[in-house]
């Protein structure tokens, strides 16, 4: 069917049903993540015809569906991961929910399903976490995450562009990826299974990307490994930790110290942490900001990072530090990778952070938390 000229989503259409058994909270140091829902979701009904209907706030319920839902044969699903946090005022604000919406746009056009006002969104999600604002945790390291994901539901075994869509919210408190203080992470470098090729998927937030992904994560941990590190190609380039960004960080000759991330090349998420860590570091080398602690004779760079790079640097003890990057996690650092057969040792911190991430991520987490004032920092 042709797309024709629909309505765009509209928030002020939204219908709010309150959930009439709200549920006990749970008590945030039993949280695993992910696995505890607030008490209402919102909902956004599209079709190619008659465009996004009105949003809906409503208890969190199953969904009906299908099951000829093309979603469940052939991964019309892409998501988003983002997180609300606390500051010590009780004020709940989100992180740079707009970079979230840009990035669910682009994986909604990879996959022909409707796009839509991100602006808009981000309204209704504000709605629906002032109406659950109870969930969102107080304690330090806690907050909530927002789950937003788009899945195409037209009933039907025909693979085509789906002429029914749904657009969902769904939040979850979540605690401390570290309750027990910043732990290094060992990774396998993964040469056996790719994660993204040159104009697939890799660099959309799509379902499958993660489905097909777990088989070199079982393999990781079959190993003895935490994570697995997608290595691309001949030159073995780092691509990603797991479901992080890459970060390596190289002390040159000349006393530079150099952090380096893969460009972003079709292959890479475009990670909003990434983002974040490239701005601040970029910020505070032009003089624009201070993140303090962090030396000005740093150069920040994207570019391909072969792992025999990593490898050798590692052994002439000019790597610094190597850590990966995202919404979870927000920095986690790496002591070990296994490569070819071999364990190569990194160098951490003392408390596991190293000396570029360390004032990096208490910068990136002041902003988040609304300690240092931030226009990222976005109240509900
Ligand atoms: N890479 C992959 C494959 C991911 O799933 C994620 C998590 N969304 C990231 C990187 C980090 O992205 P972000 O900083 O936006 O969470």
């Amino acid at each position: 069917a042709p797309r024709l000229l629909h309505p765009s989503l509209q928030p002020s259409r939204v219908e709010v049903e309150l959930t009439q058994q709200p549920k006990s909270k749970p008590d945030p140091s039993t949280l695993t993540f992910g696995k505890t829902f607030t008490d209402h979701m919102l909902t956004i009904p599209w079709n190619v015809l008659t465009g996004w209907g009105a949003p809906r706030i409503q208890p969190y319920r199953p969904l009906e569906l299908e099951p000829s839902a093309a979603v469940l044969h052939f991964a019309y699903c892409l998501f988003e991961g983002l997180k609300a946090y606390r500051d010590s005022q009780g004020e709940v604000a989100l992180f740079r929910p707009d970079m979230n919406m840009k990035r669910m746009n682009t994986s909604a056009e990879r996959l022909t399903l409707p796009t839509f006002n991100g602006d808009g969104v981000i309204e209704l999600v504000k709605k629906l976490i002032r109406l659950d604002k109870d969930w969102v945790p107080n304690e330090a390291g806690y907050s909530l995450y927002v789950r937003p994901s788009l899945i195409g539901v037209e009933p039907t075994l025909n693979v085509g562009p789906p002429s029914d869509a749904l657009l969902m919210v769904i939040c979850s408190p979540v605690g401390p990826y570290y309750p027990h203080g910043f732990k290094p992470v060992a990774l396998y470098g993964t040469t056996e299974y790719i994660r993204a090729a040159p104009g697939g998927i890799g660099a959309y937030k799509l379902g499958a990307n993660y489905a097909q992904g777990l088989v070199a994560q079982r393999m990781a941990a079959k190993l003895g490994y935490m994570q697995n590190l997608w290595l691309h190609g001949p030159d073995h380039l780092v691509t990603e930790v797991g479901t992080m960004n890459a970060f390596a960080v190289f002390k040159h000759p000349d006393g530079v110290v150099e952090l380096a991330t893969p460009p972003l090349d079709g292959m890479i998420l475009p990670g909003v942490t990434r983002d974040s860590v490239l701005a601040l570091a970029r910020d505070h080398v032009a003089g624009k900001s201070n993140i303090p602690g962090l030396s000005e004779k740093l150069i920040v760079s994207e570019r391909s990072i072969p792992m025999k790079e990593v490898k050798e640097a590692a052994r002439a003890g000019t790597l610094v530090e190597f850590f990966g990057t995202g919404t979870a996690a927000v920095i986690c650092p790496v002591d070990r990778i296994g490569y070819l057969g071999e364990d190569v040792h990194l160098p951490t911190g003392p408390d596991g952070m190293g000396p570029v991430s360390r004032p990096i991520w208490k910068h990136l987490v002041g902003i988040q938390t609304g300690t240092i004032p931030h226009p990222w920092r976005v109240p509900i």
